[in-house]
């Protein structure tokens, strides 16, 4: 018996429209070879503190295995609640205005998936993390990126987001610290962005995934900033500052309203989030803090090596004030950034990401994860600079 043809195409339009994340493509090529250092990764070298680990076993063994709450655990949501407003004085209701996720992924596939109409628009800073822009198309919106400078350490201006709005602008999507500069906005910098986003009436996605790991100041939560928190979906979760990027857990803040929009769509793509993911996170929240601080006093010890031997051999590299990305500029070089990350893992064996793939203005530049042992990027240093000299004229 022969299959019969199918005269309509197996996949939908939208599913074509996108690309698939052009990190993956180094991660396999740099998995076939050995002796591979790589900057690639965007995750802690920590594993999860083990009294973290201990609570969601322990939660496993009082045999709480069953499906929670759709929003998650209400203890849960409540430390999420006291955390936002310790930490960055953001406070949320946890009855109605929090959401446990499955990483801070599905919040913001969520948050834009519950705002954004067919043919609106979002605009996106560049370079920036990956999803948003596929997300937003899948979700039938139209990305509209604002390419940020070196020369503005990769901060958006009040003029850059003006020259981006049209009439059909819904949203701005925000990640600061960022993902892969490594800027960050203080209030000062956010401040004149205000007067923008309520003259066209923006709602704001903020994604402040990276906010414990903010070097040389604290964060500066958008939602704090006056008539803000109306406006803006704050998306976070455990992966970066607890180290749990494998226990896929996140979660997202708004206004009553939005919360229930993006409840609904929670509750019938994924229920809820993982119960013995919850316990541990619950765990994380009422006693980690010490253990984010031993990690970020870590990552910043790595942060000043970095941007200090880049600069010793010869890379152009702002300082950067958040996450755990350096941002060299490879344009001395002459390369592009794609040649320049494929050249580098095949002579030196060395992995990191070409800033193309972050979007506009990424071109030029080169994602190296630091979020890896001091040796390694030791080596890691000594094999880039030796790239430079062979590729130097
Ligand atoms: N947002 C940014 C800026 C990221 O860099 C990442 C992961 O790299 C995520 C969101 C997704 O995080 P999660 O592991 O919580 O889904």
């Amino acid at each position: 018996m022969t299959t019969p043809v199918r005269k309509k195409g197996r996949l939908s339009e939208a599913v074509q429209s996108i690309q698939p994340s052009g990190i993956r493509r180094f991660f396999d090529m740099a998995s076939t070879m050995d002796n591979v250092i790589s900057l690639g990764v965007g995750e802690p070298d920590f594993v999860t503190p083990w009294k973290v680990r201990e609570a969601s076993i322990d939660s496993m063994e009082r045999g709480y295995t069953a499906y929670t709450a759709n929003p998650g655990i209400i203890e849960l949501r409540e430390e999420i609640s006291s955390y936002l407003s310790r930490q960055f004085s953001t406070p949320y209701d946890p009855e109605n205005e929090i959401i446990v996720t499955v990483g801070a992924s599905e919040a913001i596939d969520i948050a834009i998936r519950s705002t954004v109409n067919p043919g609106e628009e979002v605009v996106i800073i560049e370079p920036g993390f990956v999803s948003y822009a596929p997300i937003v198309s899948l979700a039938g919106g139209k990305p509209v990126s604002i390419g940020t400078k070196k020369e503005n350490e990769f901060k958006i201006t009040k003029e850059e987001l003006e020259a981006a709005i049209t009439s059909n602008t819904k949203a701005i999507m925000l990640c600061f610290p960022n993902n892969p500069t490594g800027a960050v906005m203080t209030k000062e910098d956010l401040d004149p962005l205000v007067e923008v986003i309520e003259k066209n009436d923006l709602l704001v996605l903020s994604d402040e995934i990276y906010a414990e790991l903010s070097y040389d100041q604290k964060h500066y939560s958008f939602a704090r900033l006056p008539g803000m928190k109306e406006r803006t979906i704050l998306i976070s979760g455990f992966s970066k500052a607890f180290a749990m990027t494998g226990w896929r857990l996140g979660f997202v803040c708004a206004p009553a309203d939005i919360t229930a929009a993006m409840l609904k769509i929670h509750q019938y793509a994924m229920m809820c989030a993982s119960t013995p993911a919850q316990y541990g996170a619950l765990e994380a929240l009422r006693s980690g803090q010490d253990d984010v601080e031993r990690m970020v006093t870590s990552y910043k010890q790595r942060r000043n090596y970095m941007v200090k031997s880049f600069a010793e051999i010869g890379l152009s590299c702002h300082v950067p004030g958040g996450a755990f990305y350096a941002f060299p500029s490879i344009e001395d070089t002459g390369m592009d950034s794609n040649a320049f990350a494929e050249e580098l893992l095949h002579e030196e064996r060395v992995a990191v990401v070409p800033g193309n793939v972050f979007g506009e203005g990424g071109e030029g530049h080169i994602r190296c994860s630091y979020a890896t042992s001091m040796e390694s990027l030791e080596t890691a240093i000594e094999r880039i600079g030796r790239f430079i000299k062979n590729h130097s004229s």
